[in-house]
């Protein structure tokens, strides 16, 4: 059985330590960190001039929150052959500064997305979500076969094609290759590159960057904002979806955090650094179903007085992610997670099956934090085909497709994919009124029957 993986407590984080695994991590930016403190990915600032020990609390501007200790790559599946994918610390820092929750840059980027295994294609939800959002943007800017889109981290190309669908003129930019080319093979141009000012100033400007679940990926996140107002026309507009890190911390969803996403965003830190680089949030939506609570902003070259809405959410966040809320979810993590592994346990006593269903990155997190291995799940099942055959980092647990686990079903479904929530419990009528029942993570575990 593998050892039960629990964190370390967070006031034994001592920033010693960090600095010794940044060290061996050959953290790209190990020169600054170790010369000064860790600066932020907002603001840039790393310690405040209180004067005093540069030990003191005091003089930091970055202060580490959360430790789920040493975890996987979350996205890195394994091959049944190839089993290697060594732990990274795995903490969240909090900057006094800005408020932006992040982590510090670990892990070579070249280490996490040569073989992205998430295709947006895989959920229905996310299909409908995306050609809402091309209908809603066309509509908005009066789109015209004239103006041209820039979908950043364009993944398999499911957002551009529903802009090409009415009649805009596209192009993609994506780093990992193997999804690069489902787009291609699609008939979307993707440019197979990082989003960097020396490729935009190869670009003509655009009317429209979108780019979803994509800053929460990016180290230099003021680069990345300079690079998008660089690429717009004046009356262009940057399109981008994030989770809303105070639905993260309200929904205890810590299996959120994981090496690729460096940043959970805040409107208030979002709304400077995007302020710093020349742009302006006016707009927000927001679709508290789409990845367990997303909002959608939109940022203009010009200013404009801000929605109602981007006011009314800024004011909830004071309170729902600030220091004491992250606080308190440091808090409430572990004892989340020692709860569903002996809820798993109790069944595994009675003689019951499970198996997790779905496979998606934060499943690694969850089932290594957690410390569910092998000896409670048999397998989880997942639609994405290139998935399939291989195993969940740390835990092994194998991938298996949905028509092979419905020949081995299971007595219970771990929903390790909660954020389809609603389109697997839909799916799996036929599961369920057969007496299956799922367990659902969060907020706090729950079964879950017809
Ligand atoms: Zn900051």
């Amino acid at each position: 059985m593998r050892e039960h993986v629990m964190p370390v407590r967070r006031s034994s984080i001592r920033w010693e330590m960090v600095e010794i695994e940044l060290r061996g991590a050959q953290f790209r930016e190990a020169k600054h960190a170790m010369s000064s403190w860790l600066p932020c990915r907002g603001c840039g600032l790393s310690d405040f001039p209180l004067g005093g020990s540069p030990w003191s609390p005091r003089h930091r501007a970055m202060v580490p929150m959360v430790d789920l200790g040493n975890l996987p790559l979350a996205n890195r599946l394994l091959s049944v052959t190839s089993t290697s994918n060594a732990p990274y610390p795995l903490v969240v820092y909090y900057c006094h500064n800005c408020a932006l929750i992040q982590l510090a840059d670990l892990v070579p980027r070249t280490e996490m997305f040569t073989d992205y295994v998430y295709l947006t294609s895989a959920s229905k939800t996310m299909m409908e979500h995306f050609d809402r959002y091309a209908e809603g943007i066309t509509r908005r800017l009066d789109l015209t076969a004239k103006d041209r889109v820039l979908d950043v981290g364009s993944n398999d190309g499911t957002l551009l094609k529903a802009f090409q669908r009415r009649g805009a003129r596209v192009l993609g930019i994506e780093p990992a290759r193997n999804v690069a080319s489902i787009a291609e093979a699609a008939g979307v141009p993707t440019l197979t590159n990082y989003f960097d000012l020396k490729l935009a100033k190869r670009l003509e400007k655009v009317r429209l960057v979108t780019a979803n679940n994509i800053l929460s990926h990016v180290g230099s996140l003021r680069d990345f904002l300079a690079t998008v107002a660089h690429v717009l026309r004046p009356n262009g507009l940057f399109v981008f979806e994030l989770p809303w890190v105070a639905d993260v911390l309200r929904n205890n969803s810590f299996d959120m955090i994981y090496h690729e996403h460096l940043s959970y965003f805040g409107l208030k830190p979002l709304t400077r650094a995007l302020r710093e680089e020349g742009l302006f949030l006016v707009d927000l939506e927001y679709y508290p179903s789409i990845h367990g609570g997303t909002f959608r902003g939109f940022a203009s070259p010009s200013f404009e007085e801000p929605s109602h809405l981007v006011k009314e959410m800024s004011a909830r966040e004071e309170k729902e992610a600030d220091f004491w809320a992250l606080r308190d979810f440091s808090e409430r993590v572990p004892k989340l997670a020692h709860h569903l592994r002996d809820m798993l346990l109790s069944l595994k006593k009675e003689g019951k099956r499970i198996a997790g269903y779905g496979a998606p990155a934060k499943a690694t997190i969850l089932l290594n934090y957690c410390g569910i291995g092998r000896d409670i799940l048999d397998y989880a099942s997942d639609t994405t085909p290139l998935k399939q055959g291989k195993l969940i980092p740390g835990v092994k647990i194998p991938v298996v497709s949905p028509e092979l686990a419905r020949t081995k079903p299971p007595d219970y479904y771990l929903l390790l994919a909660w954020n389809f929530r609603q389109e697997i419990l839909a799916k799996e009528r036929e599961f369920l009124d057969k007496g299956g029942r799922f367990v659902v993570p969060f907020p706090q575990p729950e079964f879950v029957d017809s």
